[in-house]
């Protein structure tokens, strides 16, 4: 990254250290001027004495003027080894100073500018910009699923990729910007620009946006490593918006910047957006849901509810599966899709998960040992080395018999790092779990990856079945499905039976197992004992009829803000 880019300051010519010298010098010059004044009034008199002495007419200079003028030479040879001796303390200091305040000021990792020094100068910057009319914007810039490349990749290749992301967002920028990494994977830049002319800070984003997409090579041996980012902008001026006031502080510039990269984040990523006053409520929320989440956790808000499955053609109830819900002092009874995407993006789904299996299995140990769990796991958690391990313990803890268990994983996990999930997939095997693919039909598995992996099951995605009756085009796929899973050896469960109607034609269509509203909502761990009960399934417990999740329509004004 070049220097220009940084505004790198003169930091030996720092203020306080240019003032200090400029007194120290008029101090040793002030003695060096007196003492040769003085060397050359005594010099003056005892010089030609002494030259009168050795040619044998005089009687020599003055005692006490020779002693003064011995002195005088003695000061000055005193006084410039003093001077040396100060400049080079002085000079190793001012060195010690610069090195420290660069220390203090910079990212050791990229040389970028740091946080706490960005701050004071794009105020400078925008300053210096509006005397030439210009107003400048705050690029925020965010890698995008940084943390799976550091959890994938290892940390070094992760510096490597941040290096190279510096790098090539530096050689985009224009001489007199800033730029910053404010920690972890956020960057900031500060770009002056004519006020009328804003496109050519879009066009600066389009091109950072681009190349920070070229694959990155890190290593002869390793394979390249593709990643995008997020940017989101905002401008001193406010720009067109007449709702935006002028931002002439940088702190405000920043926080603005950032709402809008959140926003960039939400639409999908790898784009950028500008920033507008609507966004802020969006953030606040989200915040909220973020701090919700972590408090929540440890604070036990995060629960176990189940749903039923059922055997088709016997029609018994053969296991639940675990749905987490979150019971927020804030928002209410809350559903995965708001809370998990927001778990992983904090790096906390491993703890939120743990701690609803713990429950789960808990809860499992007192219905009926023929009656399985299913429990969803994130693609991010099957990344973790070390997941069947934690999940054992979590079994062993429970005391729970793992041929009961089954994990339900998405497609989305699939298509990387194939052979991290082939190996887990044996150790959670060889202990005896089950493993479903989950949401069939919706995600990028290949039939080669279905072939390779030792699926125990196949769960067809509920945007077929529960349009099985009214949408011809869902029949045919449900029906491809199902021939797929008998060709493959693969049983299959139907998930999102809505209605009588859809269950009927299912039963045409092959051998399933089921769950959906038909069977009832999923409920929480008291409502399915009662319900277990109810069928003899739980000894020693009375029935009672099963309550009903309230959860999906609420959820669906939560998800549309998260
Ligand atoms: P999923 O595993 O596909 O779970 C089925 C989802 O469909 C559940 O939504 C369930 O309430 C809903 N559903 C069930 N029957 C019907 C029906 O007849 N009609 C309709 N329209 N929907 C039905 P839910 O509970 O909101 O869960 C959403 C997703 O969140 C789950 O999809 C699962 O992928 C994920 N999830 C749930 N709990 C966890 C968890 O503990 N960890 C992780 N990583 N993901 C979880
Ligand atoms: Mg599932
Ligand atoms: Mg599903």
């Amino acid at each position: 990254m070049g220097e220009t880019k940084l505004i790198e300051r003169d930091w030996t010519e720092a203020g306080g250290v240019r003032f200090g010298r400029a007194e120290r010098d008029i101090v040793a010059l002030g003695i060096a001027i007196a003492a040769i004044i003085m060397f050359v009034g005594t010099g003056g008199t005892v010089l030609p004495s002494v030259v009168r002495s050795l040619a044998g007419v005089g009687g020599g200079p003055e005692r006490l003027l020779t002693n003064a003028l011995l002195l005088n030479i003695a000061l000055i040879v005193f006084g410039w080894r003093r001077y040396r001796e100060l400049s080079d303390e002085v000079r190793e200091r001012r060195k010690a100073e610069a090195h420290a305040r660069r220390l203090a000021e910079t990212d050791p990792l990229t040389g970028c500018l740091n946080r706490r020094s960005i701050g004071p100068n794009t105020d400078a910057l925008i300053a210096a910009a509006a005397e030439r009319g210009q107003v400048v914007a705050f690029v925020m810039i965010d890698v995008d699923n940084f943390k799976q490349i550091n959890d994938c990749n290892g940390h070094s290749i992760g510096d490597a990729i941040l290096l190279e992301c510096a790098r090539r967002i530096g050689a985009l920028l224009p001489r007199s910007s800033l730029m910053a990494r404010l920690g972890g994977d956020e960057f900031a830049c500060v770009v002056p620009f004519e006020p009328h002319h804003g496109e050519t800070i879009d066009q600066l984003a389009t091109s950072i946006i681009e190349s920070v997409a070229r694959p990155v090579s890190t290593g002869a041996a390793a394979p390249q490593i593709e990643t995008t980012v997020s940017l989101g902008l905002s401008r001193s001026d406010g720009g067109r918006s007449s709702t935006l006031r002028q931002t002439t502080d940088a702190q405000a510039l920043l926080h603005s910047a950032d709402v809008a990269m959140y926003q960039a984040k939400k639409d999908g990523r790898n784009r950028y957006c500008w920033f507008e006053p609507t966004m802020e409520s969006e953030l606040r929320f989200r915040n909220e849901l973020e701090t919700g989440i972590r408090q929540g956790i440890s604070r036990g808000e995060f629960v176990p509810y189940y749903e039923q499955q059922i055997d088709l053609a016997s029609g018994d109830l053969v296991g639940f599966e675990m749905l987490a819900r979150w019971h927020s002092p804030n928002f209410g009874v809350v559903g995965p899709d708001v809370f998990i995407p927001v778990a992983e993006e904090i790096g906390l789904i491993d703890e939120l998960s743990e701690s609803v299996i713990r429950q789960a299995l808990d809860d499992a140990k007192q219905w009926n040992p023929r009656l399985t769990l299913s429990v969803n796991i994130s693609p991010l958690q099957l990344r973790d080395p070390w997941f069947a391990q934690k999940l054992l313990k979590l079994l062993l803890e429970a005391n729970f018999p793992p041929n009961r268990l089954d994990i339900e994983i998405t497609e989305s996990c699939l298509h990387e790092n194939i052979g991290i999930v082939r190996s887990l997939f044996t150790s959670l095997k060889n202990q005896g779990i089950g493993v479903s693919l989950d949401d069939f039909g919706t995600g990028y598995s290949s039939l080669a990856q279905l072939r390779n992996l030792p699926f125990d099951r196949l769960k067809i995605d509920r945007s077929f079945v529960t349009r099985l009756t009214d949408d011809k085009d869902s029949e045919t796929i449900v029906q491809a499905i199902t021939s797929l899973g008998e060709g493959l050896g693969l049983p299959i469960t139907a998930e999102g039976i809505e209605s009588g109607e859809i269950l009927d034609r299912l039963r045409l269509l092959g051998k399933f197992k089921g769950q959906g509203y038909f069977y009832g909502r999923p409920a929480d761990a008291e409502q399915t004992r009662r319900l277990l009960a109810g069928q003899g399934l739980l000894v020693g417990e009375q029935a009672a009829p099963p309550a009903a999740d309230t959860t999906a329509d609420h959820d669906d004004a939560l998800r549309r803000r998260a």
